[in-house]
């Protein structure tokens, strides 16, 4: 990979890290509130329940982001952590913290291989937006 591209891919995960640290650190919405009203407490239950799950996932995001930079830093970033071949530029485009090819992604959400967090590619795709 050139340079230019590494800086761009940089710059894009460095954005992505500032944007998801930004936001697990707004944890006022897993709150307990507590209300008589027995209806709003199913709703504050909801929606306390998916605060949670986005937090799992956005620290799960973040967690890639941070491997991805460390692989930019090390020089080792765009190549497939499974069989080392290059990652196509239009995959990291769309998910620049990817850790694996196109191939090798569908493998693991085969469960095909051991990953290390588990995530599937649709995750990380949803999370690129
Ligand atoms: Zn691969």
């Amino acid at each position: 990979m050139n340079k230019t591209d590494l800086e761009k891919y940089k710059a894009m995960l460095e954005a992505k890290r500032a944007e998801l640290s930004v936001g697990l650190r707004n944890r006022d919405d897993i709150a307990i509130e507590k209300t008589p009203d027995a209806l709003d407490e199913v709703q504050l239950a909801g929606e306390r329940e998916l605060a949670i799950r986005n937090l799992d996932r956005e620290s799960n995001l973040l967690r890639n982001v941070k491997g991805a930079l460390a692989r930019v830093a090390d020089g080792s970033y765009g190549t497939c952590l499974h069989c080392e071949e290059q990652i196509k530029p239009k995959r990291l485009d769309a998910v620049p913290w990817a850790k694996y090819c196109i191939r090798c992604q569908e493998a693991a959400d085969r469960h095909e291989f051991e990953t290390e967090s588990g995530e599937t590619f649709d995750e990380l795709l949803a999370n690129a937006a």
